[in-house]
């Protein structure tokens, strides 16, 4: 019986909110030709692309793509930046709201054509990059999100939690 210390994983998890979720597939990707080298150091705790049973809890990063466009979307961001140490916006719509945030540059005839989608959906009157509703550490730009860019934030963390 193994009775050593287990050696420390990186907690991450993966969120999307509003979006098309290519970032989602660009990550599944990845995973494909990284898992092995990811597997003893990388724990998934969320990923709901990989596993049903999501924890939000005690994460050294989340990883979030998406705009937030409904109050119960700032809940559940809230609650991720709580429980994580370090959170990364993924993809153009959640590093600076575009394309997904379309709909604020509206005009007032088409807002007032779209306002009953607003209330049958519970859609907050604008769409919002995560910075407005979170404090945000990086920022993996590109639509949808440049790998390099985002496996140099990964072995970045790996490297700032002292897993590597
Ligand atoms: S940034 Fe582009 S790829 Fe990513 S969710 Fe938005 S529209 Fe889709």
């Amino acid at each position: 019986m193994y009775l050593g210390v287990m050696p420390k994983k990186l907690r991450i998890g993966w969120f999307s909110f509003s979006c098309c979720e290519d970032s989602t597939i660009i990550f599944t990707e990845l995973l494909n030709d990284h898992y092995r080298q990811w597997k003893d150091k990388i724990e998934f705790c969320s990923a709901l692309v990989l596993r049903k049973k999501s924890t939000v809890k005690d994460l050294d990063v989340a990883f979030v793509e998406g705009a937030i466009t409904s109050r119960k979307q700032e809940e559940k961001l809230r609650q991720i930046r709580r429980e994580s140490k370090k959170l990364v916006a993924i993809g153009a719509c959640a590093c600076i709201g575009m394309p997904s945030s379309q709909r604020n540059l509206f005009n007032e005839k088409t807002n007032k054509e779209i306002q009953n989608i607003l209330i049958r959906f519970n859609y907050a009157k604008t769409v919002r990059k995560l910075s407005e509703v979170v404090n945000v550490d990086d920022f993996v730009h590109g639509c949808p999100m440049d790998e390099n860019i985002f496996l140099a934030t990964v072995n970045k963390y790996l490297k700032e939690f002292k897993i590597i």
